[in-house]
């Protein structure tokens, strides 16, 4: 999203989205639209038979508290405007306030005269949110009756390309996305990816029967992508401003001549490859990288405040970007983004048996809710059906 598109922060929120009953005599139609559409429950206590009511509570957690300000709390959320104004309205016989408005914006309401919720969503687990639900399709198996053909010759045919179009299922939206012909991805700005590598580590490409004083001469060994970078920086200014992830802004890579020119046109973005935290230094060689600027080499890097330290984890230390292990809770997230919960788990499970982390059932308390996401889908799954009869889901 464009920057200006994005409410990157709270001041930005209150012009879009409104949780309060709008004052009657300023506003009457939006006030009786809200009245109408925007009003949850009455439920709690008033109302137990609610359908929001689970084990006595509800689960859409209303009534909300009341605030005199939009704010964002510890955990990324917005806490909209809740003022106890005083505004009421009456719903089945319960007078209810602020606390029970669904956020909602006014010109929709106003235009579509029907329940809208609008909601604040300005972080990257959205994209997986809204990937997941637009994706998956509802729940549903393929079961198939067939007669047993045991003793016969016969072998069952498993025509996959039938399986596959039986299986996929296409949702309305979807379909009408495809029959317009509109793009189904595409991607901007162009992403450039920067390799990294620890001193006399970087990838060196050659055929089996390439002579060995050839490969080691070859330009592409001497000067990396990454190598050129601390190059570069030894020798302009503008350069050494910039991170490595933010140096495809202004540089480009020319491939013929293997070095970094400045870019004058398009525009590009850089992203620095992830790597596991099991893999050790080049872990935190990627950390560093994300926050030195202009280092000239790769004792540099592992400077701080004059100091050289020996080796990157302890440069990271030194920065205080491993005081905690919050540094585990964030690699966690950041690969919840693009990696299924297995991945995560056993993610997990290794930085459990690399005893990286100091105190593991912190990390496990920020973090169980990723680890653990897909465990009711998988739960719903295990019926008595044998798993080759599952169409895919
Ligand atoms: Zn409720």
């Amino acid at each position: 999203m464009k920057v200006d598109h994005k409410l990157p922060t709270v001041d930005h929120i209150d012009p879009f989205i409104s949780a309060e009953i709008p004052d009657k005599s300023e506003d009457p139609q939006l006030h009786y639209l809200v009245s109408k559409y925007m009003i949850h429950g009455p439920c709690g206590a008033a109302n137990l038979s609610c359908p929001c009511m689970v084990d006595n509570k509800c689960s859409k957690r209303f009534p909300k508290k009341f605030s005199d300000h939009t704010i964002i709390d510890s955990s990324g959320f917005p806490v909209y405007r809740r003022q106890d104004s005083g505004h009421t309205v009456m719903k089945k016989g319960v007078q209810l306030d602020n606390r029970s408005v669904v956020p909602y914006n006014k010109g929709l309401l106003k235009r579509y005269q029907a329940h809208i919720n609008v909601e604040w969503c300005n972080q990257a687990g959205s994209i997986k949110y809204l990937f997941k639900y637009i994706n998956k399709g509802p729940d549903r198996a393929t079961a198939v009756l067939y007669t047993d053909s045991t003793g016969t010759s016969n072998q069952k045919i498993n025509d996959e390309i039938k399986q596959y179009y039986d299986c996929r299922y296409i949702s309305a939206c979807e379909a009408s996305w495809r029959i317009f012909a509109n793009e189904v991805h595409y991607r901007y700005p162009a992403v450039m990816r920067l390799p990294f590598h620890l001193p006399g580590q970087h990838n060196v490409v050659y055929g089996e029967d390439d002579d060995i004083e050839d490969v080691l001469n070859k330009p592409s060994v001497a000067s990396s992508i990454f190598l050129q970078w601390m190059r570069l920086n030894e020798r302009d200014e503008e350069a050494r401003k910039l991170t490595y992830v933010e140096f495809p802004t202004k540089y480009v890579w020319n491939l013929k001549d293997r070095c970094w020119q400045v870019r004058k046109r398009y525009k590009t973005v850089g992203r620095v490859h992830s790597v596991s935290i099991a893999s050790g230094e080049p872990y935190y060689l990627r950390i560093l990288l994300n926050k030195v600027r202009g280092p000239k080499s790769f004792e540099e890097i592992r400077t701080v405040n004059g100091q050289v330290f020996p080796t990157f984890k302890d440069a990271c230390y030194a920065m205080g970007l491993l005081d905690d292990d919050n540094e585990y809770v964030e690699a966690i997230k950041e690969a919840s983004f693009e990696a299924h919960c297995r991945y995560l788990r056993s993610l997990f499970a290794t930085l459990l048996l690399t005893n990286t982390l100091s105190r593991p059932e912190f990390v496990w308390e920020k973090t169980w809710h990723l680890l653990g996401d897909d465990i009711l889908f998988k739960r719903r799954k295990e019926t008595h059906i044998p798993e080759s009869n599952f169409g895919g889901n």
